[in-house]
Order: structure tokens, then sequence, then C-alpha cells
């Protein structure tokens, strides 16, 4: 059954075998972070280099042959893992890396000046700043979708109404790793194919959503999809870019090197086919193929049992940090959470005073805006909020022991003596 999936694959995560201090267990909630890596994807690392290591592409050599075809084979996986093709998948560092690859290859080909694109005020840094680059590059009008009224999730409505004929990009973060919240995705591709421009896209940064729930392209309906290798139980250095194909032969190369060539001469150089039009250079072998790896681990012990198992822990968690006096918590209410992600702050307390206190008792959170300003903003939390975000390893039994610290720290802050002038932690 689902109850006991996270005893179940616990051993396979050696990290989490561990005591921060005498007695004082890792509880690990910081997987919105990066997630650990199970013993598969490490072994998968160590016998790449061990017995495979060559570059790809390039050899006529057994090693090469074979480190060729792991990566190959890795990057179907991952393609699996989504939906898509493998030629539809471009290989780059990491989620912010694809933001940047779209934003560049296809923003530089096609948007000009007066276009609008259309994003929401809760994204990650790394789906923002990009397209405010471009936006500058190239004078075009950036939009964005508010929060609902209770501050659970993005207004659908809102964000409806902003796509014009002018609307050439919709982009937005598939479950936000704030809010712990889902994008009215269906709604926002809706709008953009009948009222967006006859080229409009829509991306969708899946980084907290495809480690914790199955995610289909085909079924999203979206051109373009990034992710990072590192939250997914994958190696850091890793993530990728899924795209229609023919939206990817729309883009024009970003980076120019090697791998990426079709011919090279000294007057100009005709480029490779996609994905290979956007891997310059030597490419990150190994965490490639150990992403493959970290894909067939997922799937192994099943997506929407991974689903259903995190939605218990996740209304939980969102339940016990209700209960627990003068915590307030952002996001939605607990029967609309899927994710085991939840932004808390405590009266009286900053959110980083609140994770190092939490950090004594073994239980790692992460304190501050998680690469999210606008929305901290939006949310009046300026100061930031505590995160636990949790994922398949975690137990209903660390929630609980979590909650009693929190309990303990506020108890804590609550014993000393009020300050003349008290800083407020939330306003
Ligand atoms: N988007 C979201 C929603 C994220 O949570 C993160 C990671 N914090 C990123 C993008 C950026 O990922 P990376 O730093 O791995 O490129």
């Amino acid at each position: 059954s689902s109850s006991s999936l996270g005893a179940e694959v616990r051993a396979e995560f050696p990290v989490l075998a561990q005591e921060i201090a005498p007695g004082k267990p890792l509880i690990y909630l910081d997987s919105g972070a990066t997630s650990q890596k199970p013993q598969c994807v490490l072994d998968a690392l160590h016998e790449y280099y061990v017995r495979d290591n060559a570059n790809v592409h390039r050899g006529a050599h057994t090693l090469a042959t074979r480190a060729t075809e792991a990566f190959e084979e890795a990057r179907g996986k991952v393609a699996r893992f989504v939906g898509g093709e493998a030629r539809e998948i471009v290989w780059t560092r990491g989620a912010t890396e694809a933001v940047n690859l779209v934003a560049h290859g296809w923003g530089d080909a096609h948007l000009e000046e007066g276009d609008e694109i259309v994003l929401t005020v809760a994204e990650h840094h790394a789906n923002l700043v990009p397209w405010q680059l471009l936006a500058s590059r190239k004078r075009l009008r950036l939009k964005y979708a508010r929060l609902d009224a209770a501050q659970g999730a993005i207004d659908a409505d809102h964000l409806a109404s902003l796509v014009t004929r002018r609307t050439r990009v919709v982009a937005m973060v598939h479950v936000s790793n704030v809010l712990g919240s889902e994008a009215p995705v269906a709604e926002a591709v809706r709008v953009a194919r009948e009222r967006g421009a006859p080229d409009c896209v829509v991306l969708l940064d899946a980084c907290q959503s495809v480690p914790h729930k199955g995610v289909d392209v085909r079924d999203l309906g979206v051109d373009f999809l990034v992710a990072s290798g590192h939250k997914m139980c994958g190696p850091t250095g890793i993530g990728f870019l899924w795209g229609k194909y023919d939206r990817l032969e729309a883009m024009q190369p970003w980076q120019g090197g090697g791998e990426m060539i079709d011919r090279v001469t000294l007057d100009g150089t005709t480029y490779a086919a996609p994905p290979a039009r956007f891997e310059a250079g030597t490419p990150a072998i190994a965490q490639a193929v150990a992403l493959g790896t970290a894909c067939d681990f997922l799937s192994g012990v099943g997506m929407d049992r991974i689903a259903a198992y995190e939605r218990r822990l996740a209304r939980r968690l969102d339940a016990g940090l209700r209960a627990v006096p003068g915590v307030r918590v952002y996001g939605p209410s607990a029967d609309d959470r899927d994710v085991a992600l939840v932004a808390f702050n405590a009266r009286n307390v900053h959110a980083s005073d609140l994770a190092f206190f939490l950090d004594q008792e073994g239980v790692a959170t992460r304190a501050g805006h998680h690469c999210c300003q606008p929305l901290h903003h939006a949310l009046d939390a300026d100061a930031g909020t505590v995160r636990a975000s949790l994922a398949l390893y975690n137990t209903p039994d660390e929630i609980d022991a979590f909650l009693a610290h929190l309990r303990g720290v506020l108890d804590f802050f609550a014993d000393l003596p009020t300050p003349a002038d008290p800083k407020p932690a939330f306003h």
C-alpha cells in the first residue's frame, strides 16, 4: 500500500541514514531545493566512469560507442518519462539554462518590439529574469497573472484576460515552489491557442511537478517544458528542455561550438537538426546517463503511487502546520494540496532564525525567498518564509517529529522576554 512507501524506499537513499547531532536524526525537508539520490543513481555515475568513460558522438572506439549509446538511451528514458520523443529532449545544465535557451532560441528568432509575454507573479526567478532580459533586448511587454483572492494559486480568469493577439509566449510554473499549488495549465493553453498570436507558445516550468506526479507533455498540450535533474533524484549539472519538434526546428542556435553544427567553413556555418543544434560542446555525459537511471527509479516505484502517497503527506503537513499556534501557512487549503511542499511563517520569529533552530534539531528546511521575490511581495512576506518540501522518501513520522520540533522552537521563543521594539516576522 502507499502508506508504507516512504519507509520502503528510504533504504535506497544512503544520505538519509545519518544524525545531524547525537540523537538528532536527519529529517530532510528540503527536496524542493534539491532531492536526495538513490543508490542506483550513485552507482550509475560511478559505473559510467569506471567502465564507459569517453566523449560522445566523436570516437569510433568501443568506449566512445558505449558512452554514446548510454547517453542517447538516457535521452529516450527522459523523453518517455514526460511523454515525449527522444529527439524532442535537449540536455541542459538545468531548468534555468533551459528557459534561457528558449528565451534566446525562440524569443530572439521570433519576437518583435511590442509583442507580449504573459507570466505569473509566482514565477521562480529562473522563469522570470530570462524573459525580462529578452524584453529589454527586444522592447517587449511583460504581463503578470496575479494570485486568486485566497492567495493560494494563480487566478485563471486574470491570466486568461491578459492574453491578446500580441501574446507570443505564455510561461508559468507548473507547481509553485512556494505555494505548492498547480497552475491553471489547461486554461492557459486554451486561451493561448484561441486568443494569442498564431504562433503563441506555452512553456511550463515543471521543476516541482515531475518528481511528484506523472507528467505527460501531450496531455498538457504545451509547447515547451523544462525541469532540473537534481530535483528528480538525479545528479546536479543536468536538466532538460522538452520541445515539440517543430518548435525546436524553428529555434535558432544559442551557443555555438562543436556538436551543434552541420558544416563549418571560414565563411559560415550550417547547423545540425535539433536536439544537437542546442547542445554545443561536450555535454554532462555521466549526469545525463544517471538522470536516465533516476527516471527508471521513479517509474519503477510508480508515479501514480508516488503522487497518492505524497498527497497524503501534503495534507498531514498542511493540517499539522495550521494547528500550531502563531503559524501562518501560505498557499491553498489542505484539500487542494497534491504536492507536499508548504511555506509558512511564525509570529515573532524570523524565517531564518526558525530554520536555524530547526536545523539544531536535525530538521533541514529552507528559509528565504526561494528565488521568488515578487511572489513573496504579493504574499506580504517580504522578509521571507520557511519552506518544508518533501519527497517520496519522507514519512508521516518525520512530519510529526518536525511539527513537534517546531512547537518546541516556538515555545522557546515565546518564553523569551518580548523585545521593546519587536521586529515583525510577518505583517
Ligand atoms: N523553477 C522552479 C519552480 C524551481 O523550484 C527551481 C529550483 N529552485 C528552478 C526553476 C531552477 O532550477 P535550477 O536552479 O536547477 O536551474
